[in-house]
C-alpha cells in the first residue's frame, strides 16, 4: 500500500445529510477510495453528538448545507464551538456565491474547510480534497490573536523612537515607472522584532496616542521625501492617517507648515484614509479634507470595497485616488462575482476621474488582469514588500536602472530577480 493510501485508510469521515440518497452516494465514494471509516448522520444535532463521542475521533465532516431543522450554517457554527479540530467539506447544490459565503464564514470561525463541492458529489473531487488534507495534515491555525500591548508600552516605544516607516513602491501600470511609495509603520520592538501596524495601531487609536504618533511619522515621511527629491528620485509619498487626526482644528495649517519646512511640495504627498473612516459626517474632518485638497495634497480612499461608504459620501469628499482592496484582487481569479466588483470599482474610479490603484498584486496573472481592466497604478509583493528606507533606495535605483520587470515580461529569470 502506498503511503497516501495508508493515510487515507486511517481517516474517519462523517457524512451529514438529511437526504438518504445523497448519504448513500457519499459513503459509496468513501468506500471506493478506501477511507478508514465512515458514518452517516441524518441531521446536525445527531452529528454533533456523534462527533463528541466518536472513538476513534472523526477527522473530516462532509456537510450538506440545506438540511431541515438545523441547517448547514448553524451546524458549522456549533461545530466550531464543540469540535473545532475537525476538518470540513461543504456539499451543496446552491449557487457558488452562497457556497463561497458559507465557506468564508466557516473559516472565520476557525474551522479548517477543505473544500466546497457541488452536489451530487464527484468521486475525483472528494478524493482530491482528502488527499490535499493528507498532504498538509497540519491544522490550519487561525491567524494568531493580535498581540496586545499596554498603553504604557506604546507610550514608552514612542519615547524611544521605536516606530519606523517602511516604504512600499508604487508603479504605473502602463509603463512600469516607479511613481511613488506608501509609508507603512512598523514597530522595531527590542524583544519581538518587527511588529506590524495592526498589532498596535488600533490600540494607539483607543488610547489617544495615535495623533502624536501620526505627527511623528508624518515628519519622518517628509524627511524621506525631501531626501529622495534631493537625490533626484522624483516620487510621491502616501501616508496613512486616521479620522481622529483630521479632527484636530489646525491640522491643515500644521500639515502645510510642516510640509513647507521640509521643502516638499504638497502635491507630492497623499493622505490615505480607509473607506470605513471616509464614511464620516464629522464636519471638521470633511472641512479639513477639502482644505488639504485645495492646498494641493492628494487624498486617497484606502481599502475601497471593504467599508460602507455611500456614493453620496464618496462624492462629498474630494478624493483623487481610489485604492482597491487586495481581497478583491485575490478573489477575482476564483470568483466571477468578485471579479465583477473589482472591474466595477476600477470603472467607478475612472468615471469619477480618480487615479485607481491596485493594493497588493502578488502574481503575474493578477498583474495582467488589472492592466487589462485599465487600472492606473499598483503596489504589491510582486514588485516589492515594504522595505526600510535604505533597502527602498537600493530597490528604487535598481528598478530605475534595470527596466521595468515584470511589466515588460522578460524571461522567467527576470521575474525571479524580483523576489
Ligand atoms: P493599507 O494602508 O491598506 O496598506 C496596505 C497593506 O497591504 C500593507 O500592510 C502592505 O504591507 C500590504 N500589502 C502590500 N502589498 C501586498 C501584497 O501584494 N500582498 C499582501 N498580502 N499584502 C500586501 P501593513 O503594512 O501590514 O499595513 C496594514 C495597515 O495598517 C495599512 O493598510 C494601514 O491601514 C495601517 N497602517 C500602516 N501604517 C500606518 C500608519 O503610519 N498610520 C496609520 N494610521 N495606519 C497605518
Ligand atoms: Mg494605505
Ligand atoms: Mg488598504
Amino acid at each position: 500500500m502506498s503511503k497516501d493510501n495508508a493515510l487515507l485508510a486511517a481517516l474517519q469521515v462523517l457524512v451529514v445529510d438529511d437526504d438518504a440518497i445523497a448519504r448513500r452516494l457519499a459513503t459509496g465514494i468513501l468506500r471506493s477510495i478506501a477511507v478508514g471509516g465512515y458514518a452517516e448522520a441524518v441531521d446536525g444535532t445527531s452529528a454533533l453528538t456523534r462527533l463528541e463521542r466518536a472513538a476513534p475521533p472523526i477527522d473530516v465532516v462532509i456537510v450538506d448545507l440545506e438540511m431541515e431543522g438545523m441547517d448547514g450554517v448553524e451546524f458549522l457554527a456549533e461545530l466550531a464551538r464543540s469540535t473545532p479540530s475537525v476538518a470540513v467539506i461543504l456539499a451543496s447544490a446552491m449557487h457558488r456565491s452562497v457556497m463561497a459565503a458559507v465557506e468564508e464564514m466557516a473559516k472565520n470561525t476557525g474551522l479548517r474547510v477543505l473544500g466546497a463541492l457541488e452536489k451530487p458529489l464527484d468521486r475525483a473531487r472528494v478524493k482530491g480534497v482528502l488527499e490535499a488534507l493528507i498532504a498538509n495534515p497540519e491544522r490550519q491555525v487561525r491567524p494568531e490573536r493580535e498581540e496586545t500591548f499596554t498603553d504604557a508600552e506604546i507610550h514608552q516605544a514612542m519615547q524611544r523612537n521605536e516606530f519606523e516607516l517602511f516604504y512600499q513602491p508604487k508603479v504605473d501600470l502602463r509603463d512600469g515607472r516607479l511613481i511613488g511609495a506608501e509609508a507603512l509603520v512598523r514597530w522595531r520592538h527590542p524583544e519581538r522584532g518587527i511588529v506590524p501596524p495592526m498589532s498596535f495601531i488600533p490600540a494607539a487609536e483607543k488610547n489617544g496616542l495615535i495623533n502624536e504618533l501620526t505627527w511623528t511619522l508624518f515628519e519622518s515621511g517628509l524627511r524621506s521625501a525631501a531626501q529622495w527629491s534631493n537625490a533626484g528620485l522624483d516620487i510621491a509619498l502616501s501616508v496613512n492617517v486616521t479620522v481622529g487626526f483630521l479632527e484636530e482644528l489646525a491640522v491643515t495649517e500644521n500639515i502645510l507648515a510642516l510640509t513647507h519646512s521640509h521643502k516638499v511640495v504638497p502635491d507630492r504627498i497623499t493622505l490615505e484614509l480607509t473607506e470605513s473612516m471616509a464614511a464620516t459626517d464629522v464636519i471638521p474632518v470633511v472641512g479639513n479634507l477639502a482644505r488639504l485638497r485645495m492646498r494641493g495634497f492628494g487624498l486617497a480612499i484606502d481599502d475601497f470595497g471593504t467599508g460602507y461608504s455611500s456614493m453620496q459620501q464618496l462624492s462629498r469628499i474630494p478624493f483623487n485616488e481610489l485604492k482597491v482592496d487586495r481581497s478583491f484582487i485575490e478573489g477575482a481569479a476564483r470568483q466571477p462575482e468578485v471579479r465583477a466588483i473589482l472591474e466595477s470599482s476600477v470603472e467607478l474610479g475612472r468615471r469619477l476621474r480618480l487615479q485607481t490603484t491596485a493594493e497588493g498584486i502578488e502574481t503575474l496573472d493578477e498583474l495582467a488582469m488589472l492592466r487589462g481592466m485599465g487600472c492606473d497604478t499598483a503596489q504589491g509583493f510582486l514588485f516589492a514588500r515594504p522595505m526600510e528606507i535604505g533597502a527602498f533606495r537600493v530597490w528604487a535605483d535598481d528598478w530605475n536602472r534595470g527596466g521595468h520587470f515584470p511589466l515588460q515580461q522578460a524571461g522567467p529569470g527576470g521575474v525571479a530577480t524580483l523576489s
